[in-house]
């Protein structure tokens, strides 16, 4: 089985997503010495859908896309996990998200189980009328497995609000009335939650303000650079230059710019809209998605997608704190190689959870027909990230592991009493 994990993931240059979650999973199971039963059941999704769904053009010809829902662990709860629209998704990709919900949910302690789906396509590429058209068909093909009780999905890479606002509808013409708790992420309007948007980016600042404190490090004036510029790298790197950080690098999937000084973060979300994507913004180095995560910092957020620091990389970062706002930007073997050098890693589980965690609000709000201000969603975000923080680093200090792999001690701990404890049907 080694060999077989190893081939998978860096030894032959291929990083397979899936294999990373089941070895990080494997390295806690060992760790909490878990019954062998139960590391089995944990190891593999309970429920797998693949749908391959017609589309009309705006062509008028017929297409077929591929789509995903993949549901890990239900133990706990609902499945709760964002939907993708990417050209490069897979159904391992998918299986792994979904696993990396089961646990960031139980880390944060919210209710839900995990799970994650998404859709092969590059969004880009269609007009707005093709993208709703898509989604109404893939929220029906999948309707079969969602539900306010049973799977609740949310927004993810290059799927957003109105995306949410689609899949609501359809779900809700399905059943004849209107079923706001199906998923979240939702605009305002439709009961969304105040404070969603910024919620996984606002998460990770938390968690970097509980890491800086831990480091005895001074986050005003802070370098900070950015990998990924949509919802939560560009909200990121604002919250982080509101702290008074300097951002001095950001990228997007074309290219990144750079600027030593220090990058007017307003201006560059603006030169984004306008320009659809960071690079070309004036007085700023062009500098390549690769480049970016070797600039000497204090503060590496990657916010785009997985495999970013490798093995190939590790022992390049220059940076004191790698905040993980993405969802597997780091390979176990990275991991090592970080922890070794002395590099602060907040864990993809920990850093990101803020969306799901804000998610669980709106859903809370949405079931009990409430509506909770700003200032109360980032007050109950914060209690929560800040508790979450505090625990990982206990856990993670008292093992002499690194934040990872105390994550995934909490974690997995949680889901395996809950599994354990609801026993093997019938
Ligand atoms: P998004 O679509 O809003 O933004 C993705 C950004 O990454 C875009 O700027 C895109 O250009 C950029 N990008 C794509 N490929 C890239 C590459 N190869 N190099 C550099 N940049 C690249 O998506 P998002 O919601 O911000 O998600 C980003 C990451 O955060 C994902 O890993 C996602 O799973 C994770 N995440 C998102 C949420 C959420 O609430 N949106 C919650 C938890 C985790």
């Amino acid at each position: 089985m080694e060999d077989v994990r190893q081939m998978a993931t860096e030894q032959i240059g291929v990083i397979n997503p899936w294999a990373v979650a089941q070895q990080q999973f494997d390295l806690a199971a060992e760790k909490l010495n878990l019954d062998p039963g139960l590391r089995r059941v944990l190891r593999e999704p309970r429920r797998e859908l693949t749908v391959h769904f017609p589309v009309k053009m705006d062509d008028g010809t017929v297409r077929v896309f591929t789509g995903y829902r993949v549901q890990h662990n239900l133990s706990r709860g609902p499945a709760k996990g964002g939907i993708r629209y990417h050209q490069d998704v897979t159904l391992d990709e998918v299986k792994a998200l979904a696993m990396w919900m089961t646990w960031k949910c139980a880390v944060v302690g919210i209710p839900y189980g995990g799970g994650k789906g998404g859709v092969v396509v590059d969004p880009k590429k269609l007009s707005r009328r093709e993208v709703e058209g898509l989604t109404r068909r893939f929220a029906t093909e999948i309707s079969i497995i969602i539900g306010p009780e049973r799977d609740i999905p949310a927004p993810d890479v290059n799927t957003n609000a109105q995306t949410m606002a689609w899949i609501m509808d359809t779900y809700s013409m399905h059943v004849g009335y209107t079923v706001p708790a199906v998923v979240t992420g939702k605009p305002i309007s439709l009961g969304g939650s105040e404070g969603r948007n910024e919620a996984t980016a606002r998460g990770a600042v938390y968690c970097v303000a509980e890491a800086a404190k831990h480091l005895a490090l001074d986050l005003h004036g802070a370098k900070v650079v950015v990998q990924g510029f949509g919802n939560a790298g560009s909200i990121a790197a604002q919250l982080m230059a509101q702290e008074g950080s300097t951002v001095i690098a950001v990228s997007d999937s074309q290219g990144g710019i750079h600027n030593a000084r220090g990058l007017d973060i307003d201006r560059v979300i603006a030169w984004k809209q306008e320009h659809g994507t960071v690079v070309g913004f004036p007085g700023a180095e062009a500098v390549s998605n690769q480049a970016i995560l070797e600039i000497p910092c204090d503060v590496l957020i990657p916010a785009a997608l997985e495999n970013q620091i490798t093995a190939r990389n590790a022992d390049r970062i220059q940076a004191k704190i790698v905040a993980e706002a993405a969802n597997g930007p780091t390979t176990p073997e990275a991991d090592a190689t970080l922890f070794e050098r002395g590099i602060f890693l907040i864990p993809d589980i920990l850093c990101n959870a803020g969306g799901v965690t804000v998610s669980y609000f709106e859903w809370v709000q949405d079931l009990n027909r409430d509506h909770w201000s700003e200032a109360m969603v980032n007050a109950k975000l914060k209690e929560i990230m800040t508790k979450a923080f505090g625990e990982t680093l206990a856990l993670s200090q008292r093992h002499e592991v690194n934040m990872r792999t105390g994550a995934y001690l909490l974690a997995v701990d949680r889901v395996a009493q809950a599994t354990a404890l609801r026993g093997l049907y019938p």
